[in-house]
């Protein structure tokens, strides 16, 4: 069973916090916006997102490094303008990211398209926008994007995505840079590669890069990827193909449950000291971060429908589903859940015990087990750490439409999307 979650046990997050018996984001009540907007609602904390940034910029002061904000884990076009203002490019993984991260008003060439499933359409799509860099992921793709190029009379820039075959040690479901994963060359399979691409005449290889998981809490899976990236860059450009800049990809765990990630800027101290007594300091770096930059800014605020006590479980359902919060039944992810306005009692112990579950008909459709809560019908819950891989990845089952979305800066809170209704969910759709 879990410890009840009291104000202190909130995640490292300085903008959601509570002031009296009101959790807040930044100045603003979240009781006052979920009385507003209605729930399910995801709130995010610009300030928050900032300054999880300004530990990577801290981290990369004096060098030149090009943070690339992996889009995948929020997409909202708010949340990328956000990033893009800052300076930031993004990496995507599909023509969709890219038509959103541009419509966003992103510099296309601080954008770079990783994945193993490029089509061609989007290869043709993000050379004529003319994105910085593809991060190709197999031989066959390294030929069909020299032909799609050369179709285009255009050169592609591109940095090959090797596989280190280091333990990220995190969930299997999440951890990409182990042998048997989809993902990436294989080290010894790099050095072909390489000359395969220097000889394709619509390829100018430019960079190598690697990412090895998500929700890595540890410093030695990405010492030990760096130490074997640079093995090949050595090997690389021995058999003269000069590599420009190197990418470390992402996957910087954040705290859910008193999880205790390195902080970024030590995690590069680290990892450029490396860089450095190696002779590789100098070279331009690029990064691929994502849930953390916005993993614990935001919030998702959902309703107490209905108590139902029971023999062995009691369930408290609440207005959130696995549509809208898909990581708990996808990885039996752990997300704090907090009352918005705790009643009087209920940060100490003698709460009762829930499962916290949604409306879908699914047994997988829970959000929290074990949950030591005070809690009536009518009550807003926040389930946090809720900026990442929530809303990207919320669908319509069950025909739910999927939630609104609240940016807040300072004392404002700009809605920057509307909650879906039934109809947007079947307006595609045509009878026969
Ligand atoms: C998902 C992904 C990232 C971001 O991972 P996080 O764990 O969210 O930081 C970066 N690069 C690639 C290639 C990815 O697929």
């Amino acid at each position: 069973m879990n410890a009840i979650a009291t104000p202190q046990g909130l995640p490292g997050q300085p903008h959601i916090a509570y002031q009296g018996d009101q959790l807040m984001v930044e100045c603003v009540r979240l009781s006052d916006l979920a009385r507003e907007h209605g729930t399910p609602l995801f709130v995010y904390s610009k300030a928050a997102m900032l300054s999880a940034l300004a530990a990577y910029q801290r981290g990369f002061a004096g060098r030149k490094a090009q943070i690339c904000y992996a889009m995948k884990a929020n997409s909202t076009l708010a949340v990328l303008q956000v990033f893009a203002d800052a300076g930031c490019g993004f990496d995507t993984v599909s023509g969709g990211e890219l038509a959103r991260v541009l419509a966003a008003g992103a510099d296309p060439a601080k954008v770079i398209f990783s994945g193993v499933g490029k089509t061609r359409a989007e290869m043709k799509q993000a050379l004529q926008v003319g994105i910085g860099c593809f991060n190709v992921e197999s031989e066959a793709e390294l030929d069909v994007l020299s032909e799609v190029a050369v179709s285009l009379n255009l050169k592609a820039s591109v940095s090959l995505r090797v596989n280190p075959n280091v333990d990220a040690k995190t969930h299997p479901y999440i951890s990409t840079g182990l042998k048997g994963n989809k993902f990436g060359i294989a080290h010894e399979d790099a050095l072909r590669a390489y000359r395969h691409a220097a000889s394709l005449p619509g390829l100018q290889v430019v960079g190598i890069d690697c990412h090895i998981g998500s929700q890595i809490t540890e410093t030695t899976p990405y010492l030990d990827a760096m130490d074997r990236v640079l093995d090949l860059v050595g090997e690389i450009e021995a058999a003269g193909i000069p590599i420009q800049h190197i990418d470390f990809g992402g996957g910087l765990g954040i705290n859910y449950n008193g999880d205790t990630p390195p902080e970024a800027d030590a995690l590069w101290a680290q990892l450029l000291a490396k860089l450095d007594a190696r002779g590789y300091g100098q070279r331009q770096i690029m990064i691929e971060p994502g849930r953390s930059l916005v993993g614990n800014a935001g919030v998702c605020l959902t309703e107490v429908l209905y108590l139902k006590p029971g023999e062995q479980k009691n369930f408290c359902i609440v207005d959130a589903a696995m549509n809208d919060l898909p990581r708990p039944a996808m990885y039996q992810a752990f997300h704090q859940i907090v009352p918005v306005t705790p009643r009087a009692g209920s940060v100490t112990a003698d709460g009762t015990v829930y499962d916290i579950v949604g409306p879908v008909c699914e047994s997988g459709d829970w959000i929290g087990k074990d949950r030591q809560l005070q809690v009536a019908a009518g009550d807003v819950l926040a389930v946090l750490s809720a900026g990442a891989y929530c809303m990207s990845m919320a669908s319509n089952y069950n025909t739910r439409g999927r939630a609104a979305e609240i940016l807040v800066d300072g004392t404002k809170a700009h809605l920057i999307r509307q909650r879906e209704s039934a109809f947007d969910t079947f307006a595609l759709e045509q009878l026969v």
